[in-house]
């Protein structure tokens, strides 16, 4: 059975300001789900609240994976469902090389902890250091990225196109059933925006759903939705296929901000 992402009547809110006002999405396993929206519309609250960021505040309705709720779990477990989220803005952690934060994520989730490790603390159901490089190696090839950043701190000092390559290599070792991808698009020139969407949409498949939140229609000329969303306002204001993308770039956003302002209760 695929893994589904349900939304239900999703209120948010952040220190107290109301974000989100009841967002309702369904997204299932092996589909590719286009969110678009204006700066401020609530995109990145929807794809934090959905991995389990602490500030955002959950006020009323449900997140459902495979009918369950998630509400209650913290984001590791999410990840142990299948969720994956790709940030907008990635963390440089200093100190932590790329290749041993990516293992470390791994191992956790696939629940590979010292503890079910045989007595001198590998194998058994731990990916060897060796097996793991060998996975990384291979990945970062698919993602064309230089093996060299393996060794480097987390995202230090990475421009803005490789911290989005780090996001996508983390996902093609993760191999999530759902990735969250917060506008992997932006800052990008249009060249990197190519190069990393023509990689998410190899990744993208029967194995793997994709939640794409971007401001901008481009990016869709690669990873091509079945369904796009637009959200205004902290809702989806419509939805629709691909041509509904067409439309916004050709007429922009604020016909969509002030046709929905005309229809708020
Ligand atoms: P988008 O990703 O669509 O640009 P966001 O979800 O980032 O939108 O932001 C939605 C709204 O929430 C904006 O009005 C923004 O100012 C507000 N917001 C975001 N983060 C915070 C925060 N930490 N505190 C207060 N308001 C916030
Ligand atoms: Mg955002």
């Amino acid at each position: 059975m695929p893994t589904t992402l349900e939304i239900k009547d999703l209120h948010v809110s952040i220190e107290g300001k109301q974000i989100l006002k009841g967002v309702n999405l369904k997204v299932t396993q092996g589909e590719i789900h286009a969110v678009m929206g204006p700066n401020g519309s609530g995109k990145s609250t929807l794809a934090n609240t959905l991995m389990g960021h602490p500030k955002y505040k959950v006020e009323s309705g449900d997140i459902l994976v495979n009918g369950e709720s998630i509400l209650g779990l913290p984001p590791d477990a999410r990840a142990k469902k299948g969720l994956f989220l790709a940030f907008q803005y990635p963390l440089e952690i200093s100190g932590v090389p790329l290749a041993q934060f990516l293992r470390a994520a791994y191992r956790s989730l696939r629940g590979e902890t010292p503890k079910n490790a045989d007595s001198k603390g590998v194998g058994g159901e731990m990916i060897s250091a060796l097996a793991f490089k060998k996975k990384l190696e291979e990945k970062l090839k698919e993602v064309d990225m230089d093996p060299a950043f393996a060794k480097r701190y987390l995202n230090e000092g990475f421009s803005g196109g490789e911290k989005k390559r780090a996001e996508v290599l983390q996902m093609a070792i993760l191999q999530p059933a759902i990735a969250i991808m917060d506008e992997t698009d932006s800052g990008l020139d249009i060249d990197a925006v190519r190069k990393v969407a023509e990689v998410v949409a190899h990744m993208a498949g029967p194995e793997m759903g994709v939640l794409l939140i971007t401001h901008y229609q481009r990016i869709l000329d690669y990873i091509k939705p079945q369904f796009v969303h637009v959200m205004v306002n902290g809702r989806i204001f419509r939805s629709g296929g691909p041509e509904l993308a067409k439309m916004l770039e050709e007429r922009g956003y604020s016909w969509v901000e002030q046709e929905a302002a005309a229809t708020a209760t």
